[in-house]
């Protein structure tokens, strides 16, 4: 037995490698994405440790070639979730009793796997399931993942650690028991490193998990799965089930186990489970924890005193990058008149330069979106905006899925600043601009405000600083990650914690000790060392 108190490593995070012409990492990822494309993978459930077939499979194809079949996954039914909640409550007493720093040797070492001999793996397999440049694929799949997983670790620490104080005669101890019952995770397409923290967060507290990822990401959750096998994470503490995602929620819920959710998707799906929880309430063993991140309509709005280069940059990497699938993706934009010439010029020249295309050209800024419904809701909304009497199309607006789900960088100007693409999230390479009156901030300020049901993301271009001041003040309840003078994406671990309120979800922010809290069950132990023989006080003569 090791008395120590130990300290685990202070995390930094994870360097982004470059992938420069002719450099080895560039040769190394594009040979794995090589094999990894031919290789026909077959991902079976992964329960109790071993992996499961079922008599249903479906099909795996990268968004970019969406007649290339990269391999297929099993369907769960009904029995497969069962066996994954057993699985997970069987494993769970053994996990919770483990000493916390072999808890956390287990994901340091997982870390290290992404970050050395599966980086390669888990990028290419992005770039394949997801559609990801290489650049995207790095900044999520390895760094984000290795810095979820160290700052975690970290963070873990920190909370054990927190103490109340005691007074003479009397020590008061805290103890962080995790959920009693097992986390049910459920992870969106867009981001691998979302699809490994959402599980790995819960049971690096001590709780044991049934995850769902999303259909589209299986491939490189599968890669995921490797990493915490080899990192040694004991059988049954995180199982993974595929498929319909009614039925196994409906199975999930109807546990009187379910001890709480992990989410990160869409709106209405999580409004959805939130009130399938609240009509299950009386089943259940406790209050499940109800953690949700979901959508954002972002903004980025410039002041007259914007550099326009810098903001017509931002509005370029917010609202294109991973063809603006990315819940903090700049979607909604405010010009003012007197920067509007100039914006519009220099947002269609460097438009003109986006290059689209597979992601295994390295020359491609942009690729595929992620499926066919994904598609199709584009395409209605630009064919919408050619249109209707208060939008227009004023750049791109073409599209072609004859090969993979490609859309061209869109740009929308309207004159109605609730205009539906001002309002719903689209989730895709089109961004809709309002210009409004120089003279009219304060009003702007209010619009951007009322605009929408989310709060994730938002930027200001500004470089007056009372403006900009009073700026920040007015729009504190529309974001939750607020810029100024950046884009309103990338956000870091360990950094800039991460989530939104309003629409976008409890805001309980991902990466950091704050969403960490949520997956423990806070227990104070009092012992009193003299206790007092007499029932009477002074008070009483
Ligand atoms: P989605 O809501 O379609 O799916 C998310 C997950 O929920 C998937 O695993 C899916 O299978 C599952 N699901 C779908 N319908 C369900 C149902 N009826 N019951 C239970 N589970 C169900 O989202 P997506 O397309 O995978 O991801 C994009 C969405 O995620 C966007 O809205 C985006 O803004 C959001 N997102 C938010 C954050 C954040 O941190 N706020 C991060 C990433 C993505």
């Amino acid at each position: 037995m090791n008395n120590s108190i130990v300290n685990v490593p202070e995390p930094v995070n994870e360097p982004i490698k470059d992938y420069k012409p002719n450099s080895p990492e560039k040769d190394s990822v594009l040979a794995t994405y090589k094999n990894l494309k031919d290789s026909k993978t077959d991902i079976k459930m992964w329960i109790g440790g071993k992996f499961i077939e079922s008599s249903k499979t479906s099909n795996m194809s990268p968004p970019h070639d969406h007649k290339h079949i990269l391999g297929k996954y099993y369907l769960a039914e009904k029995k497969h979730v069962e066996m994954a909640i057993k699985s997970a409550l069987d494993a769970k007493e053994k996990w919770a009793e483990m000493r916390w720093e072999e808890r956390a040797a287990i994901f340091l070492k997982a870390a290290e796997l992404v970050a050395g001999p599966y980086r390669d793996r888990i990028n290419a397999a992005t770039m394949l399931a997801q559609s990801k440049t290489i650049f995207q694929a790095e900044i999520d799949a390895a760094c984000e993942l290795v810095d979820f997983l160290k700052f975690n670790v970290f963070s873990m620490q920190h909370i054990y650690s927190q103490q109340p104080k005691s007074d003479s005669g009397v020590w008061n101890r805290l103890g962080y028991r995790p959920l009693e019952g097992f986390v049910y995770a459920v992870t969106p397409f867009n981001f691998t490193a979302i699809s490994g923290n959402l599980p790995g967060s819960a049971a690096m507290m001590g709780n044991t998990v049934v995850w769902k990822p999303s259909d589209h990401q299986i491939f490189s959750a599968k890669i995921v799965i490797d990493i915490f096998r080899e990192a040694g994470l004991p059988d049954g503490v995180i199982n993974a089930v595929y498929g319909d995602p009614e039925m196994i929620t409906n199975t999930i819920l109807e546990s009187k186990h379910f001890a709480g959710i992990h989410f990160t998707g869409s709106t209405s799906v999580f409004k959805g489970l939130w009130k399938k929880i609240g009509g299950n309430i009386e089943n259940y063993n406790s209050y499940p924890r109800i953690v949700g991140e979901t959508g954002g309509k972002d903004f980025i709005i410039g002041h007259k005193s914007a550099d326009v280069d810098e903001f017509v940059t931002a509005v370029i990497r917010g609202a294109f990058e991973f063809q603006g699938q990315k819940c903090s993706a700049a979607s909604r934009v405010y010009v003012p008149n007197s920067l509007s010439k100039k914006f519009f010029s220099k947002l269609e020249s460097e438009i003109a330069k986006i290059k689209m295309g597979s992601p295994e050209d390295f020359k491609n800024f942009m690729t595929a979106v992620i499926h066919e419904a994904s598609f199709d809701k584009l395409v209605n909304a630009i064919e919408n905006a050619k249109t209707d009497k208060d939008a227009e199309v004023v750049i791109g607006g073409g599209y072609d899925k004859s090969k993979g789900y490609f859309i061209e960088p869109t740009v929308i100007k309207t004159s109605n600043p609730k205009y539906y693409s001002m309002e719903t999230e689209l989730f895709g390479p089109v961004v809709t601009i309002y210009e409004y009156d120089d003279n009219k901030w304060d009003e702007t300020l209010k619009i951007v405000d009322e605009t929408s049901e989310y709060a994730l993301t938002g930027a200001v271009f500004c470089e007056d600083r009372y403006i900009l001041s009073d700026a920040v003040n007015k729009l504190k309840n529309c974001a939750g990650n607020f810029y100024i003078n950046d884009k309103c994406t990338g956000a870091v671990v360990g950094q800039q914690p991460f989530g939104g309120a309003r629409g976008s979800g409890t805001n309980d922010k991902a990466g950091s000790y704050l969403n960490l809290l949520r997956w423990v069950s806070p227990r104070l132990i009092k012992e009193v060392f003299v206790p007092p023989k007499d029932f009477k006080y002074p008070f009483m003569g």
